[in-house]
């Protein structure tokens, strides 16, 4: 079985099962387009989340190479700034293409070492590839301003790039999140350090060789690995200048502080608790299965899972037929046909879950559907967490205050619509919302009253594609959002402003006197 951690340099050249790795290959760092074997003491265990099988080991790469990959970006910035936007457009668009290429060996390598079906692997791609495509427009998203601000003289604005810029990524899409800076950064004449989550980096390391092969050159994209101490030299590198953070709260607010206190841009997305609240008018059917879809799958890894559902009403007695359709749901290795969900991402994982059902239990809520002490029978030792559902959920349990981040589904019971939304804002998270509903004017008040930052009317998950921008707010942001990921923010994020203003009538100064006042 070939380790999707290698350079191996073919499109169907990849895992299709979750059988062991032959001979696990250490993953490497990648500086100056080139795959380099690390000198690092310290390495991490990558496990196969399905099997918990080694896939791979991350370094903890070394000092001397996180500087060599900034020296790296940092060389290669005047020349890939003074490239044509034209140029970088032309490479990008050879990226999109690998990417569609490779699309099928970067999801292997997802469901390998992140766990996730390989048909919603193949999603993660699909949702980063589509930021890679947007970006190929750049010729038109850039364009600056020109006002003639005054007899014979003008004021025209450019967006130029900021230098080396980071990204340090998350687990749980481990295509899609660093996609979201290399087109967007790149493009516009960044050079780019990532950092991949330690725990899934193979999926970067395929871009890595597709950015190489689309003719990005050397030091525009490198990649380094670890985990507190790789994040500690980005938040303190003075050559870095913007860092984008996609993450826990945890982390997230203390990379947010670090950073902006080293005086860098930040952009940074973190945990959530999405509600959806169910109305008695709604298209019952589309609803439970929205519903269940949008709960349990990617195992509820996804920072818009719709983990708390607000039964309004008489929707309470539905929880039954919710349950119905969530055990139809197939638990299984990603590799297999048929699949819906797979293991969570570890074994600490599968337990904190475990602990805040049980907590749930304890606090007086009313377990449903109970998805502890469940595995496939071909998978006895991956990180399994059935489908779960819990009722007569209230706002003080710890299983409400916490994001579970599993296959883990709250409900809570409200009277009216009204209660809903008060429920709704006073939780502390603003990342995602949806309400099912048939009628129009229900919508348009739950739309306009809500303050989550990104509404599904009748839609679970309600990301905007790239042409939009990632629109979570409250606590799932970190400085409160002021920057938010692609779409017109993204671009703002990775350059700054440059206005210049001439004058051009030099023939009639002919006064030898110098005004010394402003003009008027
Ligand atoms: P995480 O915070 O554990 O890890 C994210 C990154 O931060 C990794 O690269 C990791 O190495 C680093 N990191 C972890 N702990 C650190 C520490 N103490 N100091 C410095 N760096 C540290 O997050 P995760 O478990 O990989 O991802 C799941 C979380 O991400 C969930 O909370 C989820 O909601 C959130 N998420 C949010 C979005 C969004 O757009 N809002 C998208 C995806 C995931």
């Amino acid at each position: 079985v070939a380790s999707t951690t290698t350079a191996a340099s073919t499109p169907t050249s990849y895992p299709t099962s979750h059988v062991q790795v032959e001979q696990p290959l250490d993953t490497q760092n990648f500086i100056d387009n080139q795959f380099l074997p690390s000198k690092a003491t310290q390495w991490i265990d990558l496990h196969d989340p399905a099997t918990n099988n080694l896939v791979t080991r991350v370094p903890q790469s070394t000092d001397e190479e996180m500087r060599a990959a900034v020296d790296s970006a940092e060389k290669a910035f005047p020349a890939w700034k003074a490239t044509s936007v034209l140029h970088r457009q032309q490479i990008m668009f050879k990226f999109v293409a690998l990417i569609r290429e490779h699309w099928d060996r970067l999801a292997a390598s997802i469901t390998l070492e992140q766990g996730k079906t390989f048909a919603d692997a193949k999603g993660d791609v699909l949702r980063g590839l589509q930021v890679a495509e947007t970006a190929c427009g750049i010729t038109t998203q850039i364009t600056g301003e020109v006002l003639e601000v005054a007899k014979d003289m003008e004021t025209r604005s450019y967006r130029e790039p900021l230098g080396v810029v980071a990204a340090i990524c998350p687990f749980n899409f481990p295509a899609m999140i660093p996609l979201w800076t290399i087109p967007v950064a790149a493009v516009t004449g960044n050079t780019c350090i990532i950092k991949p989550s330690e725990r899934d980096p193979g999926a970067m390391m395929i871009l890595a060789e597709l950015a190489e092969k689309a003719g990005f050159p050397p030091g525009v994209i490198n990649v380094i690995h670890g985990s507190a101490k790789a994040v500690d030299f980005i938040l303190d590198e003075p050559k870095i200048k913007a860092i984008s953070f996609v993450g826990s709260n945890k982390a997230g607010e203390y990379i947010y502080q670090r950073a902006s206190a080293n005086g860098k841009r930040v952009q940074a997305n973190l945990g959530a608790k999405n509600h959806a609240a169910v109305l008695p008018d709604c298209n019952k059917n589309h609803a439970l299965n929205a519903i269940a879809g949008a709960a349990f799958g990617a195992a509820g890894q996804r920072c818009m899972a719709l983990s708390t559902l607000v039964f309004v009403g008489e929707t309470q007695d539905w929880a039954p037929e919710l349950a119905q359709r969530a055990k139809q749901l197939s638990m299984n290795g990603g590799f297999e046909e048929g699949a819906d969900l797979g293991p969570v991402i570890s074994p600490q994982a599968k337990e904190r879950i475990n602990d805040l059902i049980a907590s749930a239990e304890k606090e007086g809520a009313t377990i449903v559907l109970d998805g502890r002490n469940q595995k496939p029978a071909n998978y006895p030792n991956g990180n399994w967490v059935g489908p779960t559902i819990i009722a007569n959920v209230t706002k003080d349990m710890t299983c409400y205050k916490e994001e579970i981040f599993g296959p883990v589904l709250v409900c809570l019971n409200v009277p009216t619509l009204d209660d809903a939304i008060s429920l709704i804002n006073d939780n502390e998270y603003g990342n995602g919302v949806a309400i099912f509903t048939r009628s129009g004017s229900t919508a348009t008040k739950f739309q306009k009253e809500i303050e989550a930052g990104q509404v599904g009317i009748n839609v679970p998950i309600p990301v905007p594609l790239p042409m939009f921008s990632f629109t979570g707010n409250k606590k799932s942001v970190a400085g409160g959002g002021a920057s938010t990921f692609y779409g017109k923010p993204g671009l703002q994020f990775y350059t700054q402003q440059k206005t210049v203003t001439s004058f051009w009538r030099a023939e009639d100064a002919t006064s030898t006197r110098a005004k010394v006042n402003m003009p008027t």
